[in-house]
């Protein structure tokens, strides 16, 4: 088999790694770019570049390019660091939501935004009892003619204190199972009725936020798909946010730097490092086969467990090269002890077995 890039992909990867560097130097590196990288001016040079929706359909304004090319670019992103997270949330997953679910009037109103960089996206899903059990949400939305009346609280929402939209995931029905009353609407951040507490992480990063909606009103009409069918759709979208290249090398700078410093005169240290490499090109192979469609449904579950397990390797790595250093309270202090966010965002790695081992291998489930 072989693995090489085509000569146009490898001039493709050329390009992104050059605005990749050329967007560190101007507005800094940051660690998990995609999350803690927040930058308009950048969003807007992606867009320039055609690199938001570079695989949505043409017909909604994307460049229907193969999935391996958005692949080579985010890698590239993420990978050196470059501030990629005022358009990520849009073009990963609300952008094909809206393809797959929306209304051509939402298609119309949302996604050239989307694509111009202009607009940042936020995620409503968490709640303070309802992490990994979706299913357990409270935040309501309750019709009232032509509008819906949202109350609740959701929490950890990365962007929320910057976004333009929430994409709300709340309950429009209580009765009947709980996963059947779950559906998707757009907010606008400016809905009278929210008020957003910002959340500073133990790494000061400050990303996500609280989000309390006291008596929020938005149009009926901002319903994305099947009222109801929330639970169906969101598992959907979960699939764009699990297999990709940004659950494998997003303390990839963490690890270069830890490279440099290295003694790898020890043969230990050098094993350690052959295993790594060896993450890195299993992780690449199992993103890849997500993007193509080769991978057996729900299967990015195991793409999700296994790549930001390997980040956490990788800070780990980094914590024993560094030695004391590692306690300086620097910038790379600050990576390896983000380490453990990865395998908890987009569903922790007891979830992603879970899913494993009962939707996609068919075990019985334990008894509840
Ligand atoms: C950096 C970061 C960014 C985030 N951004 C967003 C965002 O933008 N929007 C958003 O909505 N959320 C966001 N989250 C929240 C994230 O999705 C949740 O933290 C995650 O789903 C886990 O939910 P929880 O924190 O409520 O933990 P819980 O669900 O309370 O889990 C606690 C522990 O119990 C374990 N556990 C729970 N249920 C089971 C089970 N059935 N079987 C085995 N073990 C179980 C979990 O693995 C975990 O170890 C973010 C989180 C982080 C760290």
């Amino acid at each position: 088999m072989n693995f090489e890039l085509s000569p146009e992909l490898v001039e493709l990867q050329l390009r992104a790694r050059k605005v990749a560097a050329d967007g560190v130097a101007t507005y800094g590196r940051f660690n998990d770019s995609w999350i803690n990288g927040f930058s308009k001016d950048f969003a807007k040079v992606m867009s320039d570049e055609g690199w938001i929706g570079m695989g949505w359909p043409e017909e909604h304004g994307g460049r229907a390019r193969p999935p391996i090319e958005r692949v080579i670019v985010a890698e590239e992103m993420i990978g050196q660091g470059a501030p990629i997270a005022a358009m990520w949330f849009a073009d990963r997953q609300m952008g094909p939501t809206l393809i797959a679910y929306g209304t051509a009037d939402q298609q119309a109103e949302y996604l050239p935004k989307m694509l111009s960089g202009e607009t940042t996206w936020c995620i409503g899903m968490s709640e303070p009892d309802a992490g990994s059990d979706l299913a357990g949400l409270a935040t309501s939305a309750v019709r009232d003619g032509d509008d819906f009346i949202i109350n609740g609280q959701k929490i950890w929402t990365s962007f929320g204190e910057v976004a333009d939209y929430c994409y709300l995931i709340c309950r429009t029905a209580s009765d009947g199972p709980p996963h059947k009353g779950i559906s998707e609407v757009i907010v606008p951040m400016d809905t009278p009725g929210i008020e957003v507490r910002p959340i500073t992480d133990m790494t000061t990063n400050r990303h996500f936020c609280e989000v309390y909606f006291t008596d929020a009103r938005v149009p009926a009409e901002n319903l994305v798909g099947v009222e109801g069918n929330a639970f169906k759709q969101t598992m959907v979208q979960l699939q764009h946010e699990r297999g990709g290249i940004d659950r494998l090398v997003s303390n990839r700078p963490l690890y270069d730097h830890a490279l440099t410093l290295a003694d790898t005169s020890d043969p230990v240290v050098r094993q350690e490092i052959a295993k790594l490499e060896t993450g890195y090109q299993v992780g690449r192979m199992l993103v890849y086969r997500e993007v193509l469609k080769q991978a057996p449904e729900g299967f990015s579950a195991a793409t999700k467990a296994y790549c930001t397990e390997h980040e956490i390797r990788v800070a780990d790595f980094a914590s024993r090269v560094l030695g004391a250093a590692a306690t300086l309270d620097d910038e790379w202090t600050k990576e390896i002890v983000y380490g453990p966010a990865y395998t908890i965002m987009g569903g922790t790695s007891d979830i992603m077995r879970n899913i494993l081992g009962e939707r996609v291998l068919g075990l019985p489930r334990e008894p509840r």
